[in-house]
Formats: C-alpha cells, structure tokens, sequence
C-alpha cells in the first residue's frame, strides 16, 4: 500500500506545470495536476499564443499597403474584431484540450479545481472540498498583472488579460509600461487602427535590451504613429460622463481614451496558497524561493516557471519542467540554465536577441568589438516602406567569442532562435565569418560583417 496517493502532485497546468506533470505520468509516476481556471496556462490561454495570433492580424494593413508596390490593388479593407477574437477562442480553446489530454493520456489524473497546500504532503482540491496526499509537490502557479492599486482609478484599467476579450475595439487607447507586453501591445493595437499611446516612466521602453535597438525601434514605431511618452506616469484615472476615461498624466496632460491598459509587470500567484502552513519560503515580491535544482526550502515541495520570479518565459518554465523530472525521478540532478536565453519582442517591427547587449558586455569586458549594420531589407524596396533593419554582433576583442547578437526587423525573433545556437555553442567570431552567406537573406549580414563598426575599451567607444 502505497504511503501517499500520489507520487507527485502539481497546482498550476500552465507551461511548466503539465510539461512536469505529462513527462512524470508518462515515466510511471502517479501524478495528479489541479488547474483552477483553464489548462495550457498564461501561454496559450492568455500569453504567447493569442498574442501572437493578435500580431498576424495587427500585421495586415502593412501587407495591404506594401502589396502595392508589387502591382497589387486592393480593395479598401475591412476588419471585425469579433472574428478575430472568435477565431482565436476557438484556438485556443483547441490547445487547451491538447494540454489536458497530454496529461490524461500519459496516465496522470487532471483536476479542474483550485488547489492549496494544507501540509508538506497534503492538498485541498477546492471545488472537490476533499484532500490527496503526494509523496513530491510542485508548485507552478505562475504569475498575474500588477494591478498597481496605488493608482486612484485603477478599477478602470484593463491588462493583458482583459485586452484578448474586449467586446469592443477601443477607438483610442493608452497603454503604461514599457517592458515586451506593453509594447507589443502598443503595436497590435495601433495595427488594428486603435489611435494609441505608450506612457512609461523610465528613459527608454524595454530596458534591459540592447540601447541600439530600443531608440531605433522608438523611433519606428512614432514614425508609425504611436504615440510615447517616455519619464511619465499616471496620476489618475478617472470615468466621463460619457463613458471614456481621462487619463491624467503626472506632467499635467489628460489623455482621452476608451481604455486604459495597465502593463507593469508580474507577481507571483502565491497567496492563500496554504505555503506557510507547508512552511515554504516565499522572497521580496511573493516568488517562491527556491535553489539551483528549483527545491524550496521544504525538501519535498518545488516550484517552477514565474512563480519562482528567475526568467518568465514559457521555454524557460519548460526547461525548469523537464530539469525537475531529471532531478527528482531520474536520479540526475540537472539544474536549470539560464544562461544565454534568446528571445523576442514581437513589435513591429520585431526584435530578436541572444547574449549581452553592447552595455552589458562593456561592462564585463575589457575590450569588445561591435558589429553593426543598419540597411533597408529588400522587401521593402519594391513597397517603398521607409523602415530599416538593424544587426549587431558584440564580440569579445581578446578571445573573438560572439557575446550577442541583437536584431531589428522583419522575422527577428525566428533569426534569434537560431543564433541562440550559435551563442550556446561558444562561438567565435571566425566562425561566422568562415560561414557561407544565404543569398539574398537579410541574415547573411550576421556573416558578411567582417570589419568592426567600432571597438569599445574600458566601457569608452573608440573608432
Ligand atoms: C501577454 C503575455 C504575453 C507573453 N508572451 C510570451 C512570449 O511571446 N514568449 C514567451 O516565452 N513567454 C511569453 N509570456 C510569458 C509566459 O506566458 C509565461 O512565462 C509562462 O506561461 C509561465 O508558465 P508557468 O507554468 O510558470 O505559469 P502559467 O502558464 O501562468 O500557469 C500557471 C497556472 O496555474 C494556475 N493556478 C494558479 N494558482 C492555482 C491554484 N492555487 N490552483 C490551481 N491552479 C492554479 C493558473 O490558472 C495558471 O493556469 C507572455 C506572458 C503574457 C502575460
């Protein structure tokens, strides 16, 4: 008779949750997975996936107007939002299933229910009103908006998980933050002809990446027509009379929109998770704390993905997923690597990037080698669309090895992916220069830049 019901239960059936529920099943274990609101998670609910599907949409009326330069006429086109968002229910709704039967299929049993810990080895499935016992607990609950409840009116405000379902398209709409949410979000809406504008209180949008590719996508994107502000916030939010919102700016501007969305970052979902009576660590922000193998301080209980707080990304929630499986059930611990992540904005237009930005290498880096080529991609020749594309290469000077690799422009993210290879393997500068170019490609730039554009020494650009 086995002690516990389960050999490992997971709360949470987003992108880590089922991966480490489906892969556990499917060696054996008896698993159970609770989710409390739809399996596939933040990603493919209301993440990743229909945002993805929002920028093809979003993406259209460019396609339209650059057709005719390649001798297309088309008909003034129309759009209708609800059949966006009814298609990617539909979607979505697909891949939810997926998830679910992934787990069922491999054997594991899938709650819809909340969950909280009542002990270091017992659960409360909520809608259920019984418990189940587990042997190993991974807790994979993820993360939601920052409501930003300091903010007078924030009740008004809508965030990411509003904006996939909004009975209507907004006429006009002003979005805070400036991290990858907030501006894709700025670009998907002012697409789908929204009048739109970005507020975000630091210097530049999307800290963090590479500065090169920040100001110039800045700039391409007011040359659109986005409006941002950049050193602002919100003071209030407030309802008219006429059912739009006054958005007063803390400079003294009011911007009149039919939404406000809020895009301020993350926090962990682990209240009322019963993790103090299990007797879990939780840091700073709620995330829960855990060590290189992602094990809480309660040997019997882990958690992955955004709930830890480390990179929030669903690949990443995946690997944590699989590093888990390996550790616990393989006798091989594997700890997560987090090195080296290539990732992207999907703005437009896009950015890819892997490895250090140039501040960033010049900051841990004596000597650095910039490669940079800003050139008009070829599709936009024909069309006429006043838009350029960015590559950089940053090279340490002393061994040659490639430190990142950013990108603007058309199918960046698809070229970051790749070179994340490139960058994972530790190559050298020599290696892409000996690497015959694809041609005609916007990436044969990445191996056609032989000189460098300029050296940087002790943090000072020469050159
Ligand atoms: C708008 C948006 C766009 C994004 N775009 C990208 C992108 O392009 N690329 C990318 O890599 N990442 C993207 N992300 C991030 C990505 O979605 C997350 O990093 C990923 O989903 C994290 O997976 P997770 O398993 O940690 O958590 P989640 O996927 O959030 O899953 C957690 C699940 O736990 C459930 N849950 C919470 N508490 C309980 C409980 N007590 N009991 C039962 N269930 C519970 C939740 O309902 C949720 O389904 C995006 C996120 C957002 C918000």
């Amino acid at each position: 008779m086995a002690r516990y019901d389960y050999d490992l239960f997971v709360i949470g059936g987003g992108s880590g949750g089922v991966r480490a529920a489906r892969v556990s099943a499917a060696l054996g274990k008896r698993v159970g997975i609770a989710e409390e609101y739809r399996f596939g998670g933040t990603c493919v609910i209301r993440g990743c996936v229909p945002k993805k599907l929002f920028v093809y949409a979003s993406q259209f009326p460019e396609h339209f107007e650059d057709s005719a330069g390649y001798g297309w006429t088309v008909e003034p086109p129309r759009f209708d939002w609800r059949t966006l968002v009814a298609n990617k229910d539909r979607e979505i709704a697909r891949l939810e299933g997926l998830y679910r039967q992934g787990v069922e299929n491999a054997g594991g049993d899938a709650f819809q229910t909340r969950a909280v810990l009542v002990d270091r080895h017992t659960i409360l499935l909520e809608s259920e009103n019984r418990t189940v016992t587990a042997d190993q607990i991974m807790i994979a609950t993820g993360g939601r908006p920052n409501p930003h409840l300091a903010l007078p009116g924030h009740e008004h405000c809508i965030f990411s998980n509003e904006a996939f379902d909004l009975p209507e398209l907004p006429k006009a709409i002003v979005i805070a933050g400036g991290g990858y949410i907030a501006v894709e979000f700025a670009n998907i809406f002012h697409g789908l002809g929204v009048h739109t504008t970005l507020i975000y209180r630091g210097k530049e949008i999307l800290s963090r990446f590479d500065m090169d590719l920040r100001r110039m996508l800045h700039e391409t994107m007011e040359k659109k027509g986005i409006r941002i502000i950049c050193h602002e916030i919100f003071s209030a939010i407030e309802r008219r009379g006429d059912g739009r919102l006054d958005a007063y700016l803390q400079g003294g501007e009011v911007l009149v929109a039919d939404q406000v969305m809020l895009a301020l970052g993350r926090i962990p979902n682990t209240e009322d998770l019963g993790l103090e009576a299990a007797g879990v660590e939780r840091g700073k922000i709620g995330e829960i704390l855990v060590d290189d193998y992602s094990r809480s301080n309660v040997e019997n209980i882990w958690a992955i993905g955004d709930v830890t707080n480390r990179v929030q990304l669903t690949p990443v929630a995946i690997h944590e997923a699989m590093c888990f499986v390996e550790t616990a059930f393989k006798n091989n611990p594997v700890a997560p690597d987090h090195d080296c992540v290539a990732t992207a904005v999907f703005s437009q237009p896009e950015i890819g990037t892997v490895g250090l930005s140039e501040d960033e290498a010049a900051r841990r880096f004596h000597d650095i080698e910039v490669y940079r080529a800003t050139f008009r991609p070829m599709r936009h020749t024909l069309s006429g669309r006043d838009e350029k594309m960015l590559m950089k290469l940053i090279v340490d000077a002393q061994t040659r090895l490639v430190l990142g690799a950013h990108i603007l422009g058309p199918d960046a993210g698809e070229m970051a992916q790749l070179l994340g290879i490139s960058l994972k393997a530790g190559l050298t500068k020599d290696d892409f220069d000996r690497t015959m170019a694809v041609h005609p490609t916007a990436a044969e730039e990445f191996v056609t830049m032989y000189k460098p554009s300029y050296l940087v020494k002790n943090g000072e650009r020469v050159g």
